[in-house]
């Protein structure tokens, strides 16, 4: 079998290692891997950037070998010892050295063969039989297969303002992109997550700012997801597993588990805890300043033990995701998903206390509220729901994905050729359709294209929760796994 490859993030690699591991019986004997970029491995999250951007999980939480917890410590004792620590962050770029070391290996072998080209179209000429062009049209195939581990959308652009000047739109790298500003005309981010907040720390970094040149962050609403202090809570009660989710599963007509159940099993795990978790929704469900405040000030273990729960629960949540009704997952994306994502997606303390302090000097402001942008010739207005006006010299994208694939695929020439073609179709959700648990496409026009695999945020709908490298990879070797094994049955 011939087998192409779309992108070399961790998702790429990850399904290298697994055709080289799985391949048995030597099923597939040729691989074309199409990456424009020169690290393999390492996608765009962990480019070579300045160490200003961190990691948002632990050191000690990171890797890609389940059975040594440490494999990532000890690469950092050998290359990097002053980030040599558990329960540290480390910086994003020094992460993408470690990916690339561990992966490197596997892009050696003789059926691995690397194209550094962009892939711009994708054409089905009958089942199973991929063709695949490169932006100067050159034909590639046909494919048995096609894994598609491009990463994510497009970033949104709320207030249209792509092209116009001293609009960054795309942040990242932040050497490249943030290095050359004018200070002094005023700088913005819009939004204060997890990207704002990695912005804001290269940029103190680089320039002088200072109370009379203050950044600015530019919000909907509140300003910060929970705080996370710690590592570890010992002796975690934690039922909502794969054998919870089995049982529920055979229990039920085999098909689904109602969201009160997973909601009533959480319930009792969080009494078991010791866990109030409504007086912990009551008391940080805001986001606010003041709530960090009291969060830094307290370093509240309950916290902790929930936010503990949320990480853990990660790894089961696109199976309690596939599991719901469809009714019942429309109702959790619309009406708690937000509240929910605020407790899972955490901000290392340290980078609350970091704008907080920056607050406090006057070096940075934040103003929520936001409504509308104006172009203007000193650059930008913004406007807040209460009327009050901002001016900006340059305004930073930090608002996060585009899940929406109408508008995000005009800025994806393959995403938008595949949609304009009916090969890929809308998650109602968010997103791209594709089957679960294999991800294979879903369209309206074809049916289900059979090996033909899609990973990475396109599908976070369905395998929801898929934003961190661990479920990323684990994706990619579940969509290997069943190329192989469905081949077999041929
Ligand atoms: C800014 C940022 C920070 C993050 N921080 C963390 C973190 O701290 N911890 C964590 O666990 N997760 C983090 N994530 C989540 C991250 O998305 C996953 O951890 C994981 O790296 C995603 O891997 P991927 O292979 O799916 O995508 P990517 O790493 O984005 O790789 C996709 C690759 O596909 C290539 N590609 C795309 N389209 C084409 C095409 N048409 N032709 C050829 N090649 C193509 C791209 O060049 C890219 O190299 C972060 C994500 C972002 C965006």
């Amino acid at each position: 079998m011939k087998v192409a490859i779309i992108g070399a993030g961790v998702a790429g690699a990850a399904a290298v290692k697994t055709i080289l591991e799985e391949n048995h019986q030597g099923l597939i004997n040729h691989v074309d891997v199409f990456e424009d970029r020169k690290q393999l491995g390492v996608g765009s999250p962990y480019e070579p950037d300045s160490n200003q951007l961190l990691m948002n999980s632990y050191v000690g939480d990171l890797g890609f070998e389940w059975q040594d917890a440490d494999h990532y410590l000890r690469w950092l004792q050998d290359h990097y010892p002053e980030y040599a620590r558990r329960d540290i962050f480390s910086p994003r770029p020094i992460f993408g050295e470690y990916i690339q070391d561990y992966f490197s290996p596997y892009f050696e072998d003789e059926i691995i063969h690397v194209v550094h080209q962009r892939i711009h179209q994708l054409k089905i000429k009958s089942p199973k039989s991929y063709y695949l062009y490169d932006a100067q049209g050159k034909q590639y195939g046909p494919y048995d297969s096609v894994l598609m581990t491009v990463g994510h959308p497009p970033y949104a652009d709320y207030y249209n303002l792509l092209g116009q000047e001293g609009y960054i739109h795309h942040p990242y790298p932040v050497e490249q992109l943030l290095s050359d500003l004018d200070y002094q005309k005023g700088i913005g981010i819009i939004g204060s997550g997890l990207t704002g907040i990695d912005i804001m720390r290269y940029l103190q970094d680089h320039y002088p700012i200072t109370i009379d040149h203050p950044v600015t962050f530019y919000i909907l609403d509140q300003p910060f997801s929970t705080p996370k202090f710690e590592r570890y809570a010992e002796d975690l009660v934690f039922n909502l597993n794969a054998d919870w989710i089995d049982k529920q599963l055979a229990q039920s007509d085999g098909q689904t588990i109602p969201l009160e159940a997973i909601f009533h099993q959480f319930e009792e795990d969080m009494e078991a805890n010791g866990v109030d978790w409504k007086s912990l929704v009551e008391r940080y469900s805001q986001g606010s300043i003041g709530e960090g405040l009291m969060a830094i000030h307290q370093q509240n273990r309950r916290l902790s033990i929930l936010q503990l729960y949320g990480r853990k629960l990660t790894a089961f949540l696109p199976a309690l995701n596939m599991a719901l009704s469809s009714q019942d997952r429309i109702r959790f994306f619309k009406d708690f998903m937000g509240l929910f994502e605020h407790f899972r997606s955490q901000t290392p303390a340290e980078s609350i206390a970091f704008i907080l302090q920056g607050l406090k000097d006057g070096r940075i402001r934040i103003v929520s509220g936001m409504k509308a942008v104006e172009v203007n010739a000193q650059g930008f207005t913004v406007v807040t729901q209460k009327g009050l006006r901002y001016q900006s010299g340059y305004l930073i994208n930090a608002t996060g994905f585009d899940q929406n694939l109408e508008t995000a695929a005009q800025h994806d020439p393959l995403i938008n050729q595949m949609y304009q073609e009916g090969i890929i179709q809308a998650n109602p959700l968010g997103g791209i359709l594709v089957d679960w648990p294999h991800t294979q496409v879903l369209s309206q026009r074809f049916g289900r294209l059979e090996h033909l695999y899609l990973t990475g945020h396109w599908i976070f709908s369905t395998q929801f929760g898929n934003n961190n490298t661990k479920l990323t990879y684990k994706q990619a070797e579940a969509c290997v796994k069943h190329l192989l094994e469905s081949s077999r049955d041929i």
